[in-house]
């Protein structure tokens, strides 16, 4: 099963991605995670990738579709895969169809501004095995080191204010148009991000419980 995580920056669908991933046992490819670790190590991707990022845009679709492309022909992507954060503009997403990859169910994760904007500024990040927290609604047992792998957590930098309103910005004019674009190919299916991350969970799984249902049947 293939799926897409679509929704605004903060709303949770790195979260729900993880779950998936774990519950369905299929890797979830999150091109912001692989774009962070090229910029760690100090690629050529990498250091192209980091003056975008930093700035809470989108980087070119060509570098985006290239990290993609290379993850996806990993062997452990055979029996399906999670895409987080990817396609983030239309020409992504018509990327992904002429390249032969069939699409099952995109899943949009929706939350209000407002909302985001609280969320992001409680994120804390783990810079070493890529966990995320929040200070409220997803606090790490160990306060403000890792309860994976006790390294200490930081905010990512583009979850600093001044960039968070640049990525909404962003999302809302290049992003949000493939909610049509999946909708008009019957794929779509929203969530709405609840206050409680496991309430969520709930009702992402009633989603893919219902897809699979559907599918069976037809
Ligand atoms: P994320 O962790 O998904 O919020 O991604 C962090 C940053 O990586 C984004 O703000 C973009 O600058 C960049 N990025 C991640 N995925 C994409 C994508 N599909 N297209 C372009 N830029 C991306």
């Amino acid at each position: 099963m293939n799926i897409i995580f679509l929704g605004a920056p903060g709303a949770g669908k790195g979260t729900q991605a993880e779950n998936v991933s774990e519950k369905l046992n299929i890797p979830n490819i999150s091109t912001g995670a692989l774009f962070r670790e090229a910029v760690a190590a100090k690629t050529d991707t990498g250091l192209k990738a980091k003056e975008y990022m930093d700035n809470g845009g989108l980087v070119p679709d060509g570098i985006t579709v290239n990290i993609l492309k290379e993850r996806l022909a990993k062997p452990d992507c055979e029996n399906g895969f999670i895409l987080d954060g990817f396609p983030r503009t239309v020409p992504q997403a018509e990327y992904l169809e002429e390249s032969g990859v069939v699409i099952d169910l995109v899943i949009d994760i929706y939350v209000p501004d407002d909302k985001i904007i609280e969320r992001i500024s409680g994120r804390r990040v783990c810079p070493m095995c890529g966990a995320s927290y929040h200070i409220i609604y997803k606090p790490s047992h160990r306060g403000n080191i890792c309860g994976r792998c006790e390294s200490r957590l930081i905010i990512r930098d583009d979850d600093k204010p001044e960039v968070v309103f640049s990525r909404l910005e962003t999302y809302h004019g290049q992003t949000e148009p493939l909610i049509d674009f999946y909708k008009n190919k019957g794929v779509l299916e929203t969530v709405i991000g609840q206050e409680e991350v496991d309430d969520t969970s709930k009702l992402t799984f009633e989603v893919i419980q219902n897809f699979n249902a559907k599918t069976k049947i037809e």
